[in-house]
């Protein structure tokens, strides 16, 4: 017993300190990418439960890194937090963003709108709100145009919550449409919905994913849409994948609708070609 209790605590330090190297490695390599300009933006429609038309845009990071194994953002995003680095990667995103939607401004639809994912350590970042303006202004785009994603977790409350408030209050006063994503799977949502400006809800695809089974989900989703609509919110459901969700999800007058059924995150061309002739099946 002692022995492989000892072999344990050798696997476990060893693992750890491959962690550690692995987490070091690619922060240099983020920082590297960054100064290279390597990374893209894919999107992916958000749709019409009704019409199946396209209503906005969700733009999602991607680091195309050659023959290297990819490393996606679920693993980069959360380094780049810790180190600060997301700083200087939200403000590209948000550029290549509105930069985007001005490059569709004369082909495709007025009203589409652009989501672009935010972090918390951007929005208390120096000079965040100034910044957007900025990039809103440099590209001549409405900033009733841009919509920021921002996850539960980012939106508890800490002892800065003061600035986090005044900052979405800014962006909120300017036009910007203030999104709670993955919503339901944080934990101090309620409160925070009254206190905050918020404009949608998107529920987390966690919800989703076994519907009209699964009844405890069923009955969340059903709630999460009646918060909703008293509170004057727009819904939006994620990572939806099939028609039986769709039906779900329509039935339950989920107005918009994200997921791999009606298409996953394509490149800038594609989803042009999607946004032109704007039908989904
Ligand atoms: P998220 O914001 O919740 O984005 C949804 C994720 O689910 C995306 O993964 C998307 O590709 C994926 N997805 C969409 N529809 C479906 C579906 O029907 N089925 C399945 N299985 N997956 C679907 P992705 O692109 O790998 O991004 C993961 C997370 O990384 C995002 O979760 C977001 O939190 C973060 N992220 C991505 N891009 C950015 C960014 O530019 N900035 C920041 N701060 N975070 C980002
Ligand atoms: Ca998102
Ligand atoms: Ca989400
Ligand atoms: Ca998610």
């Amino acid at each position: 017993a002692k022995k492989s209790e000892q072999d344990n605590v050798y696997f476990y330090s060893s693992e750890l300190t491959e962690n550690t190297i692995k987490r070091w490695s690619v922060e240099n390599q983020l920082r590297e990418s960054l100064e290279n300009n390597d990374f893209i933006l894919l999107y992916q429609p958000k749709v019409c439960s009704k019409t199946h038309s396209i209503v906005g845009v969700e733009a999602l990071i991607r680091w195309p890194r050659g023959n290297e194994t990819p490393i996606y953002p679920s693993e980069f995003i959360p380094i780049a937090e810790e180190t600060g680095l997301i700083i200087a990667l939200g403000k590209w995103v948000i550029e290549q963003a509105i930069e985007q939607l001005s490059l569709w401004k004369d082909s495709v639809c007025q009203e589409l709108s652009i989501a672009v994912n935010v972090s918390s350590r951007q929005l208390y970042s120096e000079g965040f709100t100034e910044f957007v303006i900025g990039a809103l202004e440099k590209f001549n785009i409405p900033a009733c145009k841009l919509e920021m994603e921002i996850t539960e977790e980012h939106l508890a409350p800490t002892n800065q919550e003061k600035t986090i408030k005044e900052t979405l209050q800014t962006l909120t006063d300017i036009g910007i449409k203030i999104s709670i994503d993955d919503f339901g799977t944080g934990y101090s949502s309620l409160s925070q919905l009254k206190i905050l400006p918020i404009s949608v809800l998107k529920i987390d695809k966690s919800f989703i994913d076994n519907i009209p089974d699964n009844k405890q989900n069923v009955a969340i989703i059903k709630s999460i849409i009646s918060l909703a609509k008293n509170l004057n919110l727009k819904v939006v459901a994620e990572g939806v994948e099939t028609i039986e969700q769709l039906i779900c999800l329509r039935e339950y007058d989920c107005e918009i609708i994200q997921g791999y059924y009606f298409s996953k995150p394509v490149s800038d061309c594609e989803i042009k070609e999607l946004l032109i002739s704007n039908s989904l099946s």
